[in-house]
């Protein structure tokens, strides 16, 4: 029996703590204890930046990846893998548990850590494409983490980012806000989570997390709004959750997208595949760990309450224009076709 997560070779810790400090960046990668604590030259007393946005603010994004809580300085740790953001402390966490699990991996480099400021000196940027009426990419170039796009949403109810990216600066935030600002925060899955904390703290906006994914949460914040089963964090956007990839991996409904025919944001729920046209469901694509017939009728069955045309994929050009529900139901039935052996290549021998 092997267990559903944990890796065998287990978590290499190659570096030592990147750490931000008051000053700038720099790295520390002969250290080892926990980065130093610094008196903040804007002091947040305590509380405050836990859930006073401002302070925050001018920590991350002034002095990059630092938040000051009470006068001690803690970063905004970002694994260099996942492009997902840990919880606010002095020192990073011995591992990413995220790129731990059987799901995603730790890079050939061992366990690696960065924060916003050491991105932005590296040259990091966000990149913001139109997609469709309402509907931009962001994306971060060098890429970060697993390079996911995300999806920045805006009706005439509200503005909704999925999947954020790993990174955000000043030029990225000035876009968004000049654009009109944000209502929510959300992500199909722990992979896709990126800097969703920093995102939702930027805007003072709640970011949404399936409940059944609870113990994935890296970054901890009382803006998490926790649901299950189906959310509208924007009026006429709906998440639904699908299950498959993780417990709580959800898509997220786009009524009016596509002409009015309707849009489905996907993530790892659903794959798009290289070919546009079909589309795939795995516990892990990096390790290619297939999903039961179950799950895979639960996902069908539960896309098939929808009424939508496109699918468009976590990664840059991953769309399947037309045809997504149809696309849906064929995919399905061929991969179980697949799992029960009921479909034979014609050049195998038997
Ligand atoms: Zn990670
Ligand atoms: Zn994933």
């Amino acid at each position: 029996m092997v267990a559903a997560t944990g890796r065998p070779d287990g978590a290499v810790d190659g570096n030592g703590p990147v750490s931000c400090l008051a000053d700038g960046w720099r790295t520390a990668r002969a250290a080892t204890g926990p980065a130093a604590v610094a008196d903040c030259a804007e002091p947040v007393r305590p509380g405050q930046a836990s859930d006073g946005r401002a302070a925050a603010v001018r920590c991350r994004l002034g002095r990059g990846g630092a938040v000051c809580e009470g006068g001690v300085e803690v970063t905004v740790w970002i694994c260099r893998t996942c492009g997902v953001e840990q919880a606010d402390t002095t020192a990073p966490p011995e591992r990413c548990p995220i790129c731990s699990d059987d799901r995603q991996y730790v890079g050939p480099g061992g366990q690696r850590w960065t924060c916003t400021d050491e991105l932005v000196a590296e040259g990091h940027r966000g990149l913001f494409e139109p997609l469709e009426p309402g509907l931009t990419a962001v994306r971060v170039e060098p890429r970060v983490g697993i390079g996911q796009r995300g999806l920045l949403l805006r009706t005439s109810e509200g503005s909704l980012l999925w999947e954020p990216p790993g990174h955000l600066d000043r030029d990225m935030v000035a876009r968004v806000r000049a654009g009109g600002g944000l209502t929510a925060v959300a992500a199909s899955h722990p992979h896709l989570v990126g800097a969703a904390v920093s995102w939702a703290r930027e805007f003072g906006v709640p970011f949404f997390f399936a409940e059944h994914d609870r113990r994935w949460l890296r970054r901890p914040d009382p803006l998490v709004r926790w649901w299950s089963g189906r959310a509208e964090p924007v009026p006429g956007l709906h998440l639904v959750q699908c299950g498959g990839h993780f417990p709580g991996s959800a898509v997220l409904h786009w009524a009016a997208g596509a002409d009015g025919r309707g849009a489905l944001l996907v993530g790892d729920t659903v794959m798009v595949d290289a070919d546009l046209a079909t589309v795939s469901f795995m516990r892990s694509y990096p390790n290619l760990i297939p999903l039961p017939e179950r799950l895979v009728r639960q996902i069908a069955g539960r896309l098939g309450e929808l009424r939508f045309d496109r699918i468009y994929g976590g990664f840059h050009g991953s769309v399947v224009d037309r045809g997504g529900a149809a696309a849906v139901r064929y995919s399905a039935d061929r991969y179980i076709g697949w799992l029960r052996d009921e479909i034979t290549d014609p050049d195998e021998v038997r």
